[in-house]
């Protein structure tokens, strides 16, 4: 069996992920940050993974910290067998303007959002690379495309990724392991349900769909990116935005 490992996949779209791949027949290693409330929901995840038949464990782990990202690979390894899969979903925003932005909210967005990804490429690319074979895809953003005001740190966060997942897929290609990024836009999640209205309808103006993307649809993208299928695909990114940029 497959094994699939989902950075923040206590709620939100990691969440959905991890239920996505179960469903399609993966064990899932579901990551959590370390609190009992984000414990409690991740167990929660993998129960319901563990209803579709396969194997689900939970692993907490700091991503913002390569110790906690070791630890957690080498458990992943040892608990699940393998890793053929890496979902790099964990992220933040601490969103406010350049004039008032402190330095200490850039340096936490930077943090978790993109060290995150350099600490799990680290841990997990050498047990691909013994394996031939593996499937990366990092969370992205429209932000990181696009720029967003009020984002500075999070819009630098995720325009590394982009930059991270073209750079992997050169170094890795000839290994058989393909890295590849999604870039979201306005998804319905808890991450947005903290929006004001005004903001929400604002976002919503420039989406030709004019509605949220659900999370099962970054999902199902992910399915496919993390799948056998997808062997000739690499340093992509694939927005999935309703139609924001055209
Ligand atoms: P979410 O509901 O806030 O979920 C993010 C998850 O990451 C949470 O479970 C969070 O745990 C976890 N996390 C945060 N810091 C972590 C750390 N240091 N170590 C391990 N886990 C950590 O947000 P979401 O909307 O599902 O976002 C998922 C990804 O999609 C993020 O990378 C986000 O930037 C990206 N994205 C989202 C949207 C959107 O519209 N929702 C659009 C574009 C991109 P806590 O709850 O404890 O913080």
């Amino acid at each position: 069996m497959s094994v699939a490992l989902i950075t923040g996949a206590s709620q939100g779209i990691g969440a959905c992920i991890a239920r996505r791949l179960a469903k399609d027949g993966f064990d899932v290693a579901i990551n959590h940050y370390p609190s009992e409330g984000d414990k409690e929901k991740a167990e929660a995840v993998a129960e319901e993974c563990r209803a579709l038949g396969v194997k689900a464990e939970i692993f907490a782990a700091d991503v913002s910290k390569m110790e906690d990202c070791e630890a957690m690979v080498k458990a992943v390894k040892e608990t699940m067998g393998s890793i053929e899969a890496l979902v790099n979903n964990a992220g933040i925003t601490k969103d406010k303007l350049l004039a008032r932005m402190a330095e200490e909210d850039y340096d936490a967005v930077i943090a978790v959002n993109q060290k995150s990804i350099f600490n799990m490429l680290k841990q997990t690319c050498p047990v691909m690379m013994k394996q031939k074979y593996g499937r990366i895809v990092n969370v992205s953003s429209v932000a990181g495309l696009y720029g967003n005001p009020g984002q500075i740190n999070y819009s630098a966060s995720k325009a590394a990724i982009i930059g991270m997942t073209k750079t992997i897929a050169k170094e890795y290609g000839k290994k058989n392991i393909v890295c590849n990024a999604v870039a979201p836009g306005l998804i319905r999640t808890p991450m947005t349900d903290v929006l004001s209205d005004e903001v929400k309808a604002k976002m919503l103006e420039a989406v030709a769909m004019k509605r949220y993307g659900e999370p099962e649809e970054i999902a199902s993208v992910v399915s496919f990116l993390v799948s056998e299928d997808c062997s000739y695909v690499t340093g992509q990114v694939i927005e999935i935005s309703g139609g924001l940029s055209m």
